[in-house]
């Protein structure tokens, strides 16, 4: 006998509805949710697989620990978690917090719950050696939104679906499906502002995907993304295609940046870029004189050269031109549920408060770079990590120099991971606690609200019973964090 429930998919930012067909313990089919009013029956490949996940035999079940010989044998969960916290503190009364390093994943932000408990736990553990995804691909977002509205979570989102010119800077959504852009479907978006008269326009060193859909494409040279838009503003205030009324009231510092903009200017950038001058000047004015547009930019801005001030300088680009927090340019959504106050309570808010030890490299959000984490371990003194916690996440694949990282965690006196599966990271784990799938529980939009180009919340029911012994990532995490003392109460900030 078969069941449909509706479900919203947490392998992505994207964040689509799904209708599951389920028959027993198993998924029979997935389908895109018509009546989702996000993602509106779009569905992809990777969320058609979502119930594969929950059969997979190789996903562990149940602790393990790690044996003298390098297997992994069966421990009982309250075993597991007194030796995970036992050598937590241990760590912590021998060398200190910053003994005990943390490095997160992506899916601590896909459940309500986990992202709370996680939250719970960092600040128990009160370590300044803590690491996670965003330094592979957001830092830079995040440091300019502190600068530029004291928020490092304000992140302006553009409004794809009533824009009429979208400049579209080292992204390709129509592959990735959208980063800090929950917009499901964005190849229908695009193709959608297209038949309404509005243009596409993409910078990207590669002819991607989404640049083969552009109405115009400049192939720039890597790493000229903020030279391209300070020439455009250098444009605009040559040519008073400003919004004089923003830059009066609104906005503070354009005199200081006015002052700079002539060594921009698009005849002393172009071969830089890689772009003519006249065609820099020509995006620039349709940019302004479009009755809606936006500019938007994200992996390959955020990891190129200058990334802060590129980032910096695609929002200086739609405030000065009046396109900051209007429709169709780039607006700041409303959750239903605002996460950010409990960022910054938990002290996930700010840049460069702290450093880390061996190369001064500035925190973001209250977290650390993870190249650094290599030699946070490697390197001795006071503060190197002893003991590593590593949560849904998978850093020797996924930071810079895996190989490295794999190597050092081999250093460890102890490493602890939350994880459904033995992995690239896990591998080297003394001990595993792995969560159950999240079919088997509820779920509640948290995170990607905030990144939402329309104001939605959605719950999904659970889709299974989980099975007996399984525990969701927040069981796991608010068990670890208990057992440390800790718990949701205590959120408070991290001491700078
Ligand atoms: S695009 Fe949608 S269906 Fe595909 S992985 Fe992302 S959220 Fe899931």
């Amino acid at each position: 006998m078969t069941r449909t429930v509706l479900r919203v998919c947490t392998l992505c930012e994207a964040t689509c509805g799904l209708r599951l067909t389920v028959d027993g313990d198993r998924v029979v089919s997935v389908e895109g949710d018509p009546d989702d009013p996000l993602s509106r029956g779009f569905l992809c490949a990777k969320g058609a697989a979502i119930g594969e996940v929950h059969c997979d035999p190789d996903r562990l079940r149940a602790p393990v620990r790690r044996t003298g010989d390098g297997r992994f044998e069966p421990i009982s969960w309250d075993d597991a978690l007194d030796l995970a916290a036992e050598r937590i503190e241990a760590t912590r009364e021998r060398y200190g917090r910053d003994a005990v390093g943390v490095y997160y994943g992506n899916p601590t932000v896909y459940d309500h719950g986990a992202t709370l408990w996680v939250s719970a736990l960092l600040d128990t553990l009160g370590t300044r050696n803590r690491f996670g995804p965003n330094s592979q691909d957001i830092n830079p977002r995040l440091a300019a939104s502190h600068y530029l509205y004291g928020d490092s979570w304000a992140i302006p989102v553009p409004d794809v679906d009533r824009t009429a010119y979208f400049l579209c800077i080292g992204a390709n959504p129509v592959v990735s499906n959208g980063s800090l852009l929950t917009a499901p479907g964005l190849r229908r978006r695009l193709r959608s502002l297209r038949e309404r008269g509005g243009m596409l326009v993409v910078v990207d060193p590669r002819r991607s995907e989404t640049a083969a859909m552009a109405d115009r494409y400049l192939a720039i040279r890597p790493g000229a993304d903020a030279a391209l838009l300070l020439a455009m503003l250098q444009v605009l205030s040559q040519r008073s295609l400003l919004d004089r009324r923003v830059l009066d009231q609104s906005a503070s510092g354009w005199r200081e940046l006015a002052t700079h903009l002539d060594r921009f200017a698009p005849e002393r950038v172009a071969h830089f870029c890689g772009i003519e001058a006249r065609d820099i000047e020509q995006v620039a004015v349709e940019f302004a004189r479009a009755e809606r547009a936006v500019a938007y930019g994200r992996m390959g801005v955020s990891a190129g050269h200058f990334a802060t001030l590129a980032t910096w300088a695609i929002d200086a680009l739609n405030v000065a031109t009046g396109r900051l927090g209007c429709v169709g340019g780039a607006m700041f959504p409303r959750p239903a549920i605002d996460l950010t106050r409990l960022l910054k309570l938990a002290g996930a808010a700010g840049h460069g408060r702290w450093a880390s030890r061996v190369r001064g490299l500035p925190e973001t959000v209250g977290d650390l770079p993870a190249a650094a984490m290599a030699e946070e371990i490697e390197t001795p003194g006071e503060g190197r990590i002893r003991t590593l916690l590593t949560c849904l996440g998978n850093p020797v694949l996924s930071v810079p120099d895996g190989r490295r990282l794999a190597r050092a965690l081999e250093k460890l006196d102890f490493m602890v991971s939350v994880d459904l599966y033995v992995n690239e990271t896990t591998r080297h784990a003394d001990l595993i606690l792995p969560p159950s799938w999240h079919l088997t529980h509820d779920r509640c939009d948290l995170v990607f609200p905030l990144f939402s180009v329309r104001n939605v919340v959605r719950w999904s029911p659970p889709v299974f019973v989980p099975r007996e012994g399984e525990l969701a990532d927040w069981q796991i995490l608010r068990a670890l964090t208990e057992r440390l003392g800790g718990g949701l109460a205590g959120v408070r900030p991290v001491d700078a």
